[in-house]
């Protein structure tokens, strides 16, 4: 018989959703006529862009004929959307970055799932808590832990992030090699400010440690001060992987489109100290195991980079962050205590009266008919936290508002 990875029997099983759906069953069979609003959901509502549908729809009429049909794209992904991306998310901002250090792909979790591949087993990973929990179950599958104990996987650096510390992760008290950091971050909606982010470039340069950033979110934010790409600091460059994707800011959860910066000045080493290029590294993985975003999704994420896909991409961000702002008020007229919602889509709650978050859970859906989502499920530093988004749609966002403002009590 064959032997299977291990290291997968590590993670205990997807507890956080099937959970919440299990009490949510279990309500709605107890409560028949009860109209629950989810505000739980990390998933967009709004239709696509009308740029993207229309660039699609030509793409496919392409397809239909021999002389403009297309087969295999190149594994990296096509120059029309590549360009693109360098001028408008880069160029514009003051970044250089090359053609051959942007890697289309077919979403952003593969790729911070992925990453990690191109890495030695014996390195060192630091992870933020609260955290997208992608980043530490590939690094267990992959067999770079211990087993869990209390909640903890041994081996792995956790950097608390909570109110305490104003959400910014400390310096690891150990050198490590690899840093996922995410800003905007999920789940707790706060962001990493230019300095903050300097001081983990610098970081990550005195150590020989890489960073892998994650801004899935960065079409969300408002402030000045808040980088949008790490790149963005001088010298991160040499120390950073960025990923982004087309999910958030364009609704391309189901459509799958992102893509990975990997820098040429981005280096690992051998064991017996040999630099090796990271970007030929991701470029053999990417061209070994993937083959391509399709066609028709490529030519719909570049539509939104003309002046009509820019204006309905910002209108969608929009809606969505006026859900934050509804949320935002509607808490802080009830009395509760919370972050993000500026900068992300993600409002962080805290539990009143230091309530566990499941109980919290319980307490929204009795009494207001609401689901979110619980903080201990994104590690445990989010014990004592609870997270909504504004992802739904706008009238049930204010009908779950005002249930919070008057049914809830606190
Ligand atoms: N990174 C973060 C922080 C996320 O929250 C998500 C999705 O929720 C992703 C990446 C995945 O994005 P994609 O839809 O491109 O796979």
């Amino acid at each position: 018989m064959a032997l299977v990875n291990e290291n997968y029997l590590k993670l205990p099983g997807s507890y956080l959703f099937a959970e919440i759906a299990r009490r949510v069953n279990k309500f709605k069979e107890e409560h028949p006529d009860a109209d629950i609003i989810r505000l739980g959901i990390g998933d967009v509502t709004q239709p696509l862009a009308p740029a993207s549908i229309e660039a699609m729809h030509q793409a496919v009429d392409e397809m239909a004929k021999a002389e403009t049909f297309r087969g295999y794209g190149p594994e990296q992904g096509y120059a029309f959307l590549i360009q693109q991306i360098i001028e408008h998310d880069y160029a514009a901002r003051g970044i250089t970055i090359a053609e051959d250090e942007v890697f289309i792909s077919d979403g952003s979790k593969c790729d911070v799932g992925n990453i990690q591949e191109i890495f030695g087993l014996e390195n060192k990973v630091a992870i933020t808590d609260p955290v997208y929990p992608v980043y530490l179950d590939t690094n267990v599958m992959a067999g770079r832990t211990g087993n869990i104990v209390d909640g903890m996987f041994e081996g792995v650096t956790y950097m608390p992030c909570t109110a305490e510390n104003g959400f910014v992760p400390s310096f690891p008290s150990e050198r490590v090699d690899l840093i996922y950091l995410c800003s905007p971050n999920n789940p707790t909606g706060t962001t990493l400010s230019k300095d903050q982010l300097k001081a983990w470039v610098a970081y990550a340069k005195e150590n020989d440690s890489i960073i892998l950033f994650d801004s899935a979110y960065e079409a969300y934010i408002t402030e000045e001060d808040v980088p949008r790409s790490i790149y963005e600091v001088e010298g991160a460059r040499e120390v950073a992987i960025e990923f982004r994707s087309f999910s958030k800011n364009a609704g391309f959860t189901g459509t799958r489109c992102a893509y990975t910066v990997v820098p040429k000045e981005l280096m690992g080493k051998t064991k017996d100290g040999q630099e090796v290029s990271l970007n030929r590294l991701w470029n053999r993985r990417q061209t070994t195991k993937f083959n391509g975003t399709p066609y028709i999704t490529q030519r719909g994420a570049a539509a939104i980079y003309t002046e009509e896909g820019k204006k309905q991409v910002q209108a969608m961000v929009g809606y969505y962050m006026e859900n934050a702002k509804i949320i935002r008020e509607g808490l802080a007229e009830a009395g509760l205590t919370f972050y993000g919602g500026v900068n992300a889509p993600y409002i962080w709650l805290k539990t009143p009266n230091n309530m566990d978050s499941w109980s919290f859970f319980d307490k929204l859906l009795n009494e207001a008919h609401i689901v979110g989502t619980p903080g201990a499920g994104f590690g445990p530093s989010g014990e004592g936290y609870f997270r909504l988004t504004a992802f739904g749609n706008k009238e049930n966002t204010i009908k779950a508002v005002e249930r919070i403002k008057t049914r809830l009590s606190l």
